[in-house]
């Protein structure tokens, strides 16, 4: 492992911030590729540490770091490596890169299963790299959950992501088009979540070069205005919520009150929009109310 001197990590750090780019991602590269983690940077330049022994040498990380700035690589997929809440997630260009802004849902399926539940069947339809389905069986690991994708890249991912994470197997993987591969649990499921593609076209085409040239399309576009897979997501829920089971979605940032309007059409009901940390109405949850 290279063994650098503190002094010459410290101003090669900075001669790369000078170059570009944010502190956060060139900490991620540091931290997820050579192994020091912010906490370590800041005993070097307390001069608690004389030397730094990193895990690859500074040339691997400079050319890392130029990549990102001169193609507009996401720093995630450069490391192979994405941290979402207190997980360390393996991501490829075939998932999307899990946004802090979807964190979130953890506390809300929480908030909503505070009591009474000991165990249920939850679902995280469009699993990506695991990261929802992965939360919560981790949090709740008497609970069973399924986590579907259509992209088998994507479940292969997803379940070296939960091997890694867990020693347990209440998260199971299965690779489909958002309902399809339930047949077997129609009306079992207590509890289904989707972060879902949900950006509309128009939105699409004007994303920075960093998402629309590196993250899958596939994740993102939600047809001309957004709403494809949500619409297809509410309309199927029915089939496979038990009665009283819980659908919550993330939508984009004007979709709450349409998003509503769908859940109540399709026998929801109680049904909520809620907002993320910059106060935008980010998620819809609501009931299903089989007669
Ligand atoms: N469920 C995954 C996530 O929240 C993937 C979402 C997606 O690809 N649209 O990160």
């Amino acid at each position: 492992m290279p063994l650098v001197p503190a002094n010459d990590f410290i101003s090669w750090k900075e001669r790369q911030i000078s170059k570009g780019g944010d502190h956060q991602s060139l900490d991620h590269l540091i931290d997820s590729v050579g192994g020091c983690t912010k906490e370590k940077y800041h005993l070097i330049k307390l001069s608690l540490k004389k030397n730094i022994e990193l895990k690859v040498n500074l040339e691997k990380l400079e050319s890392l770091w130029n990549q990102h700035l001169n193609m507009g690589i996401p720093v995630q997929y450069l490391s192979g490596i994405s941290y979402w809440r207190d997980l360390k997630l393996e991501v490829s260009e075939n998932v999307l890169i899990p946004r802090s802004e979807t964190e979130l849902i953890i506390e809300i399926v929480q908030e909503s299963f505070k009591q009474k539940f000991k165990e249920i069947t939850f679902v995280d339809l469009g699993t990506g790299s695991g990261a929802i389905g992965i939360a919560l069986a981790l949090a709740k690991p008497f609970w069973n959950g399924i986590a579907t994708d259509i992209d088998k890249n994507a479940i292969q991912i997803a379940s070296k992501n939960f091997a890694r994470c867990s020693d347990k197997s209440n998260l199971k993987f299965l690779c489909g088009h958002w309902w399809n591969p339930l047949e077997k649990f129609k009306g079992k499921i207590d509890l289904a979540i989707a972060n879902p593609p949900y950006i509309p076209k128009y939105i699409y085409q004007k994303l920075p070069e960093e998402v629309k040239n590196f993250e899958p399309k596939i994740a993102l576009l939600g047809g001309d205005d957004g709403l494809d897979h949500i619409k297809i997501i509410i309309r199927n829920a029915p089939k496979y919520l038990k009665k009283g089971g819980y659908l919550l979605i993330e939508n984009h940032f004007d979709q709450g009150r349409e998003v509503k309007k769908l859940f109540l059409e399709n026998a929801f009901i109680s049904v909520k929009v809620l907002k993320d940390f910059s106060g935008i109405e980010r998620f819809t949850i609501g009931r299903y109310n089989q007669k």
